[in-house]
């Protein structure tokens, strides 16, 4: 391979960021190279994926699926095949790594993520549950490894655009007043709680802008992707809770924006598709080329904004509360978020019943300061066990009638 080609991990190279990551890469050979590949145990997708981009390294982290994948690959493949988080933490901080982009679904992210920023690596971060659980340790990892972290979530990468940064990408707050973090409303944007109530998982998944994986789709419908958003907003770019602002903007073509002290307000618009972002962190701080369409702004007509209904969707405001009572309450919302989701999308609980467990679960799960990794996963482990009691003695008065 070229010595001049970065070289990349992929981690979730098997899900929709990761498919749309390596889109990006294959556009670009001459300049980027695929070094290693991760997924938890989608061996069609890794088979293939080998083939095409030929990486050292795959690591599939069940490992029945890494003993599948050695024995599928063809003799004399110059990919090794390794398992488990081992496997994960030696390509995010191999010496021969350049960037890596973090996006593994969910809390399972965190150690990866960290082993990438531990090395100094560039860090491309799409695993917000990262941030939202461990935003102290990982932020603080950046900083003292001299890692770059450039923010792969679409309104995050919009903001980083917008926003004066230093030649190591650290966010400047020269002359900033606020950020406008734009949300799509979801496909329930307009739905009663009523209605709410009896959605089923695939009308949460059917996003009216975005194709994404099923965990972030049902974030998405209930306004927690913003919540989450939200928080990963204030570790990212060091900001106040009070200067985040969220809009809602149907037709997510501006991905957020920047107010500054003089009354600007700087936008970075796009159509919506993650292949901009992605190619943006890839190619930082130069362009790419990604494949999106040209956005057509004459075609579109209109952009429309409104406020979020925090009533209807309580997510948000649930989010919010968690970044004030601060320590390991992000972690353990975001445990029992993705704990509730699993439960929807099983069809074993309402949608409604999403926030009622994530409320129920900060009410009564202790909240200490997030010193240590182990401390953040043993939270996350707490409120996961929590949450899971709450569903099996049905403690919300919908559960019980389970889903058809
Ligand atoms: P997907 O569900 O499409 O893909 C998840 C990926 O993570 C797959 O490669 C999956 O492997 C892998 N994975 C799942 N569990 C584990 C595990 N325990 N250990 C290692 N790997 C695992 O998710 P998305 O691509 O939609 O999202 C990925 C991340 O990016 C999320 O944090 C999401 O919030 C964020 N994000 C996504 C956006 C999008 O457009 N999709 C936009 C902005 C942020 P396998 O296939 O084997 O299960
Ligand atoms: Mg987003």
């Amino acid at each position: 391979m070229s010595k001049n080609r970065r070289m990349i991990s992929v981690l979730g190279s098997t899900g929709s960021v990761g498919l749309n990551t390596l889109d990006v890469i294959s556009r670009h050979g001459d300049s980027l190279a695929v070094f290693g590949l991760a997924a938890n145990s989608s061996v069609d997708i890794m088979l293939e994926q080998c083939r095409v981009h030929q990486p050292r390294f795959a690591v599939m982290v069940q490992e029945a699926a890494a003993q599948e994948l050695r024995q599928r690959l063809p003799d004399g493949s110059v990919t090794e095949v390794l398992q488990g988080a081992a496997g994960l933490n030696k390509i995010a901080a191999d010496d021969e790594v350049d960037a890596v982009m973090a996006a593994i679904v969910g809390s399972a992210g965190l150690p990866s993520t960290l082993a990438a920023a531990n090395a100094g690596k560039v860090l491309l971060l799409a695993n917000k549950e990262s941030l939202v659980m461990g935003g102290h340790l990982l932020m603080q990892a950046v900083r003292e490894h001299g890692a770059t972290l450039l923010p792969i979530d679409s309104e995050h990468n919009a903001i980083f655009q917008c926003m004066p940064v230093d030649t190591n990408g650290t966010p400047l707050h020269a002359g900033v007043s606020k950020v406008l973090l734009t949300a799509s409303g979801g496909p329930f944007r307009t739905w009663t709680s009523q209605q709410m109530a009896e959605a089923t998982p695939d009308q949460a998944c059917a996003h009216p802008n975005w194709s994404m994986g099923r965990k972030i789709s049902v974030d998405s419908a209930s306004l927690m992707n913003k919540g989450l958003e939200f928080i990963e907003a204030c570790w990212i770019f060091d900001l106040r809770p009070q200067q985040i602002e969220v809009v809602v903007h149907p037709q997510s073509i501006v991905h957020s924006m920047v107010q500054y002290v003089d009354g600007s307000v700087l936008a970075q618009l796009g159509n919506p598709d993650m292949r901009t972002p992605i190619a943006y962190g890839l190619g930082w701080p130069d362009r790419l080329e990604s494949g999106v369409e040209p956005l057509d702004l004459v075609a579109l007509g209109r952009l429309d904004f409104e406020s979020p209904d925090e009533g209807r969707f309580p997510c948000l405001r649930l989010a919010r509360e968690a970044v004030a009572t601060g320590g390991t309450a992000m972690a353990v919302c975001n445990a029992a978020n993705e704990v509730a989701v699993e439960a929807f999308l099983q069809k074993t609980i309402c949608f409604t019943d999403i926030p009622r467990l994530i409320e129920q679960t900060l009410e009564q799960v202790s909240i200490v300061e997030p010193t240590t990794l182990s401390v953040v996963e043993q939270a996350d482990r707490e409120a996961r066990q929590h949450t899971t009691q709450l569903i099996s003695d049905g403690a919300s008065p919908t559960m019980s009638r389970g889903r058809g």
